[in-house]
């Protein structure tokens, strides 16, 4: 028997100018920029956080920046498709307003009885807001530039595409503990065992031949683990099921294990804590550039490497 899991802890995306993401993240949808690290497995490249005015688990999409590799990446099986954030109901018209006048092209939708925007963020990652009376507990961000009534009530959903639904259901419900909850359009949604937002996947098939990682695509999609002694649990889990997870990996705000789905999608089992105020306090998050202990000798080099980036504009600009 496996552990369960609450649902998403963040989503990792790749972006193309640090600059223009974090703008884009801040200044247009009101996250706050909660943590500006480097990527741990390759210190040349940022890894931005942004998160509801604490980065709690469950609100936080997260980039890593590949600036000067350009590599543009291509949406296909075995990806994440889509990153869903709930909205308040009330929020719809605020919200389509605000993204048309920061340029941005938003078609109206709706699924599953729930109002959908849907839009891409400026490297073209598929995003939506989804109007939903959220009993998710996300901590506003008082300094932004988004009323508190209409802030980003963290993730929803995510959306993956297949080529087909059997193997990756197959992880969903025999491992991570979810269960099937409707289906429609092509599509079927997935929910956890303690439901609520957060905890919703939907997987569709796709004929779009296999995915290439790049600019504008989801690295991975992050899952929350109740605590680091669970990790064994959830290897041998994964394990058994036939897959191949990692160690633990520290990751200074969480601990991580990964492994690749047999739908080809990577997932991240990672902890609560110790969270982002680890190593910054609360009302300084984000604002200086932080490194695990092992790279701190190497802070100036590291510096001296990383692309231009003058922190978040808090308002909308044109993307
Ligand atoms: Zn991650």
């Amino acid at each position: 028997m496996s552990p369960n899991t609450s649902g998403l802890h963040h989503v990792t995306a790749i972006a193309g100018d640090p600059q223009r993401n974090a703008d884009f993240y801040v200044g247009t949808l009101g996250l706050r920029f909660v943590k500006k690290t480097v990527n741990h497995d390759d210190t040349g490249t940022y890894h931005f956080y942004f998160g509801d005015g604490e980065g709690t688990p469950g609100t936080n999409i997260t980039f890593f920046p590949w600036t000067d590799r350009g590599r543009e990446g291509r949406f296909g099986a075995g990806q994440t498709k889509t990153t869903a954030y709930g909205i308040p109901r009330d929020s719809v018209d605020y919200w389509r307003d605000r993204l048309e006048a920061a340029g941005i092209d938003v078609t109206d939708d709706s699924r599953f009885d729930d109002v959908v925007l849907r839009f891409s963020d400026p490297d073209g990652i598929e995003l939506e807001l989804v109007a939903a009376d959220a009993e998710f507990d996300a901590s506003p961000w008082t300094d932004g530039p988004v009323p508190i009534e209409h802030q980003l009530q963290g993730c929803y959903n995510v959306t993956l595409g297949v080529d087909s639904f059997g193997p990756t259901e197959t992880i969903l419900t025999d491992v991570l503990g979810y269960e099937f909850e409707a289906k429609a359009d092509g599509r079927r949604r997935y929910c956890s065992a303690t439901g609520g937002p957060g905890s919703l996947v939907d997987l569709v098939e796709t004929d779009v031949d296999r995915g290439r990682m790049g600019v504008g695509t989801v690295h991975h999609v992050a899952f929350e683990a109740e605590s680091e002694a669970e990790h064994e649990r959830w290897r041998r889990a994964f394990a058994e099921a036939g897959l191949r997870p990692s160690v633990v990996i520290d990751r200074t705000y969480f601990q991580s294990i990964y492994v690749r789905e047999p739908g080809g999608i990577r997932f991240e089992m990672a902890t609560p804590e110790p969270g982002f105020t680890v190593d910054e306090d609360l009302e300084k998050l984000g604002s200086r550039l932080t490194l695990p202990g092992r790279l701190e000798d190497e802070r100036d080099a590291i510096e001296a490497e990383l692309p231009p980036f003058d922190g978040p504009a808090l308002e909308p600009g044109e993307n």
